[in-house]
């Protein structure tokens, strides 16, 4: 994890450079911020500066032996202590045992919350989260060995409200006095929760929220949501990077079904169900309409990509990508521009209030008539 991946909240990284760059760096900090917020991807991002060798004014390298064993969440240096439950296989749950379950959460995604992870983790039924002493006494033991390759050993603790009384309580001295080289790096969305003793042997780093025009700039760029609906997205995520990604990915897989459905239909000059998708369309709110015609032609670009043989350039995944393979075999240069064409005389129609029905049916026949002209 790289600070440049995280989306927005220049002041609080550069505050975290800093403090690297003059070594004043706490022995135990608290990362808080809002749920689905990014106090997780900056303590990983943190450690990876600290860690890395080749580290510059901004950020780690992220290409290095440490960054990159930092990224996959199997660095030595790095002790994970996180909620764990029992299962059939597991009595005595501890981090260690989900190490694997982890990795793979984290692969997936730095912005989650305790029930994304419980999910994941295949915890079953209500099954609560729960970090018991037996994983914070193992602590004690793997901070007093030297760091293998860092210059440090951070104990990162994810969710320390998780803790009980017991767990809690067992941390309270190796984070009054932890050994030389030990930074501890509590990670919290909700800080009401943990021990107050906890709190006050910590230093506090708040995290907020990535500013709204930033996120919504960053679901436009990875996920490929159109700008107004990103825009719509941020504000109804109130913050949480991890429901605005969610959002964003539906939306995006919606899209993808939408226009794969409708080229199936014009391809197969599958009439009623064409009539079915106009009505559909119709029925939808103009900004809607608006977004899947542009999505259309974002499709319609990637296809062009993939025609010419740059498929470097395309920025689809799953579905999407499949599709604009198949579907760059049908077209040429040519049929690409008439199809943009009607789409952008679809867009002025409904612009001007035209009937959707009969604009989207009407342009799913040119449709036809231009593959037949092939
Ligand atoms: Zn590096």
């Amino acid at each position: 994890m790289q600070f440049q991946e995280i989306p927005g909240l220049a002041q609080t990284k550069n505050l975290l450079i800093k403090g690297v760059q003059n070594n004043h760096i706490a022995h135990a900090q608290l990362f808080h911020g809002p749920t689905g917020g990014a106090q997780l991807a900056m303590a990983l991002a943190y450690t990876a500066y600290l860690f890395c060798p080749n580290k510059s004014a901004t950020d780690s390298c992220g290409v290095c032996p440490s960054c990159q064993k930092v990224k996959k969440g199997i660095h030595p240096d790095i002790v994970y202590v996180f909620p764990t439950f029992t299962t059939k296989k597991i009595t005595e749950p501890e981090s260690d045992l989900f190490l694997t379950e982890w990795r793979g959460f984290l692969q997936a995604s730095p912005y989650r919350t305790l029930a994304d992870w419980m999910e994941f983790a295949g915890a079953e039924g209500n099954k609560q989260g729960l970090i018991p002493a037996r994983d914070t006494r193992k602590i004690v033991s793997k901070i007093s060995i030297k760091p293998y390759e860092a210059p440090y050993r951070v104990v990162l603790i994810w969710n320390p409200e998780s803790f009980n009384a017991e767990s809690g309580n067992a941390l309270l001295k190796p984070l009054e006095e932890p050994p030389a080289n030990a930074i501890f790096l509590l990670v919290t969305a909700d800080v009401q929760k943990l021990l107050v003793t906890i709190i006050s042997r910590t230093q506090r780093i708040n995290i907020p929220m990535v500013e709204e025009p930033l996120l919504a700039e960053y679901l436009e760029k990875n996920y490929q949501v159109e700008t107004e609906k990103a825009h719509q997205i941020t504000v109804a995520s109130e913050g949480n990077i991890s429901l605005a990604t969610e959002k964003a990915q539906s939306e995006n897989m919606e899209m993808a079904t939408w226009f794969i459905e409708w080229f199936r239909a014009i391809y197969r000059k599958n009439l009623v169900e064409l009539v079915r998708l106009a009505d559909k369309f119709d029925k939808m709110q103009k900004d809607d309409q608006k977004a899947l015609l542009d999505y259309a032609l974002y499709i319609f670009r990637q296809s062009l990509y993939q025609w010419s043989g740059n498929e470097r350039l395309i920025i689809s995944y799953d579905k999407e990508r499949k599709f604009i393979q198949n579907f760059a075999t049908t077209i040429n240069p040519e049929i690409i521009e008439k199809f943009s064409n009607k789409i952008s005389e679809i867009y002025y129609q409904i612009e001007r209030n035209a009937r959707a029905k009969m604009v989207h049916l009407d342009a799913s026949l040119q449709f036809i008539r231009y593959f037949n002209q092939q």
